[in-house]
């Protein structure tokens, strides 16, 4: 079994079948992050088609200024699902600073509720990994997904001190800087992702299928010198330390 522990099944649109097809043909515990309430709903509803496939609430820093009025009706959503994401703040992609304070307001609203409820909490950090990083260490939280981290590498290993886990994503074997940051994750918090299908487009222009986290296993197998299965084995005995999924 894989585990792709962060990707955005409501992106497949008409391509869904297929991709669904991929997660039980190759057995890959799907976890499908919400960006938004709609995002969320569509998810569930395509969790009903393949026991490896797990919804997930969030809101993504991108739609949070839509929200920014309602927070208190996202409580139960929250409630409900098990993992919480994809939350988190961007100043790297989002320029427009103005919607800077909704990020935050949404963030550290669901981020406190989530806590409060001791979920686990899968985040986008973007150029806000320093921010971040301080609002978990004043509330000493780790159960935490730090996914596709690509910040500063001080910063980092401070989430490594916290006890934070991370995804890997689809850029390793293009991006000097994800290597280096594979060669830091303790193996015992090592995750991997896919992103949905549009991250492995931006990378080589591929549209990235599920089964594309086959290929990210094997590229850390080759890395770490282990073989696919050893590391199949070490990526499910650190999800399932992490959270209560089953399956
Ligand atoms: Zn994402």
């Amino acid at each position: 079994m894989y585990i792709d522990a962060h990707t955005h099944l409501d992106f497949f649109n008409e391509k869904i079948d297929d991709a669904i097809y991929e997660i039980n043909n190759f057995r890959i515990l799907t976890i499908a992050n919400g960006m938004d309430v709609e995002s969320y709903l569509q998810n569930k509803e395509y969790s009903k088609r393949s026991e490896y496939i797990k919804a997930t609430f969030g809101i993504h820093p991108w739609k949070a200024a839509e929200y920014i009025g309602e927070l208190k009706d996202l409580i139960p959503y929250i409630e409900e699902s098990e993992i919480i994401g994809e939350i988190g703040l961007d100043f790297f992609w989002v320029e427009d600073k103005e919607s800077y304070e909704s990020q935050r307001k949404i963030f550290n609203f669901i981020l406190d509720e989530s806590i409060k409820r001791n979920k686990v909490i899968s985040i986008h950090t973007k150029g806000a990994e320093e921010e971040i990083y301080n609002i978990l260490n004043n509330y000493g939280y780790n159960k935490v997904i730090i996914h596709w981290y690509s910040g500063d590498i001080k910063i980092l290993d401070k989430f490594i001190e916290l006890g934070c886990y991370f995804t890997v994503s689809v850029d390793l074997g293009y991006s000097e800087l994800s290597e280096e940051i594979l060669s830091r994750i303790p193996i015992n918090r090592l995750l991997v992702e896919t992103d949905g299908p549009t991250a492995l487009e931006w990378v080589n222009g591929e549209y990235g299928y599920p089964s594309a986290i086959i290929d990210v296993v094997k590229k850390i197998a080759e890395r770490k010198a282990l073989s696919i299965d050893a590391l199949s084995k070490i990526i499910q005995d650190n999800f399932f330390e992490l959270t209560e999924i089953k399956l």
